[in-house]
C-alpha cells in the first residue's frame, strides 16, 4: 500500500468559523508550545487572529467564504498540509458549506488527522505519535472510480 509520511514537524491547517474562533484561540494559547513546533497556515481571519492572540506564525491564505476552506483543501490534496483542526459551527448555517464538506471529504480521503472540536484536538495533542514520523497508509481509490487520472 502506498504511504506518505506525516513527519514530526508537521503542517497543520487551524480553521474555525466565526461562533468557534474564541474556542480556537483559546485552544491554541493552551497548546502555543506544541504548535511553535510546527509550521502552521489557515483560513484568512483565524490565522490573522491566532496569530494577534498567540503571536505565532500562521501563514494565512483566503478567508474561508472567499475560497479559503478550499485552498486548503487543495494543499492537502498536494500533500503539503497533513493536519487539520477545523473547529465548525455545529449551530449555523455557512454560505461556504458546500466547501466545507469538500474540505472534509479531501481530508478523509487523504488520511490526515482532523480534530473538529477540543477534546478531538487534545487527544491527539496528547499522542505520542505528535512527536514521531507517521505513515500514513493512502489507499488506493482510483480502481473504485469510473474516471481515472
Ligand atoms: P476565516 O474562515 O478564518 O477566514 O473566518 C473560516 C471559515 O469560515 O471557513
Amino acid at each position: 500500500m502506498e504511504t506518505r509520511t506525516i513527519y514530526a514537524q508537521k503542517s497543520i491547517a487551524l480553521i474555525a468559523h466565526d461562533n468557534r474562533k474564541d474556542d480556537l484561540i483559546a485552544w491554541v494559547s493552551k497548546n502555543e508550545r506544541t504548535l511553535s513546533r510546527h509550521f502552521l497556515c489557515g483560513t484568512g481571519s483565524t490565522a490573522k487572529m491566532v496569530t494577534e492572540a498567540t503571536g505565532l506564525p500562521v501563514k494565512a491564505y483566503r478567508s474561508g467564504p472567499l475560497g479559503g476552506d478550499q485552498k486548503i483543501g487543495s494543499l492537502i490534496a498536494d500533500l503539503a498540509v497533513d493536519f487539520l483542526i477545523f473547529f465548525w459551527d455545529p449551530l449555523t448555517t455557512q454560505p461556504h458549506d458546500p466547501d466545507v464538506k469538500a474540505l472534509l471529504r479531501i481530508a478523509v480521503l487523504y488520511n490526515i488527522p482532523v480534530a473538529m472540536n477540543q477534546s478531538t484536538a487534545d487527544f491527539l495533542f496528547s499522542s505520542t505519535l505528535m512527536d514521531q514520523d507517521y505513515a500514513r497508509a493512502l489507499f488506493d481509490y482510483r480502481s473504485r472510480i469510473k474516471h481515472k487520472e
